[in-house]
């Protein structure tokens, strides 16, 4: 589905196809398309320097159930060197897993942002996990990553790589394009980036607006109208 498709037109979230439902997250302003028989889990948690958005697990028909996670991390980073990000996420499952195995590495878009690909495998106790990890870059300097993690049993990974996909490739920002991020605070900054005002207690809100791809300080009042539906 193409960015301007999904931005512009075609489906809309509340109009799901069948098969699917729709998700989203009024805190974080994005959504996605998921299977309809997915289940969500509710288990926010912050790991790493990530916080988790969101995770749901596919139908009970193997030994263990397909994962998908969707975490988020502010960075400070000069330069979106994807490579370098993969071989770091390389060389710490390495470590955390000694079965590692890595098997592709791409360069990515995602919503026109880049995106880096990888998918892997891993031995549990439970029997060959595989993985496929997808990280876009959002923003400059002070970037956000947004990060996707799709696991299941090696037995059912053609038929999940292919939910996973759909699903990442499903991701919209709501409004006109706005991701939000409650968990960063703007201060000293001197007014919104968008209608120049200043806030009594110099405290602003953080969006990343997609169009043009950087986190911005802006007031509660923009923030509200630039996210609403
Ligand atoms: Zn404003």
């Amino acid at each position: 589905m193409s960015f301007f498709r999904r931005l512009f037109g075609g489906q809309d979230a509340s109009q799901s196809p069948s098969g699917t439902q729709a998700y989203f997250s009024k805190e974080w302003n994005f959504g996605l398309t998921l299977p309809s028989d997915w289940e969500t889990l509710d288990q926010p948690e912050s790991n790493l320097g990530w916080t988790r958005l969101l995770r749901v697990a596919g139908p009970r028909v193997a030994r263990e159930r397909a994962y998908l996670s969707v975490n988020i991390s502010a960075v400070l980073e000069d330069d979106k060197n994807l490579q370098k990000y993969m071989d770091k996420v390389e060389s710490d499952l390495r470590r955390a897993f000694p079965d590692f195995k890595p098997d592709t590495r791409q360069e990515r878009t995602l919503l026109g942002q880049p995106l880096a690909w990888m998918t892997y495998s891993y031995r549990l106790e439970g029997g060959q996990r595989k993985e496929v990890n997808a990280t876009m870059f959002l923003g400059r300097k002070e970037m956000i990553l947004l990060q996707f993690v799709g696991e299941t049993e090696a037995e059912r990974w053609t038929e999940d790589l292919r939910r996973f996909e759909s699903v990442i490739e499903s991701l919209k920002f709501g409004g006109i394009g706005v991701l939000r991020y409650p968990n960063l605070t703007f201060h000293g900054v001197p007014a919104c980036e968008l209608c120049d005002t200043s806030t009594p207690d110099g405290k602003y809100e953080s969006v990343l607006i997609l169009q043009v791809n950087r986190l911005a300080p802006v007031c509660r009042g923009c923030c509200a109208r630039l996210t609403a539906a």
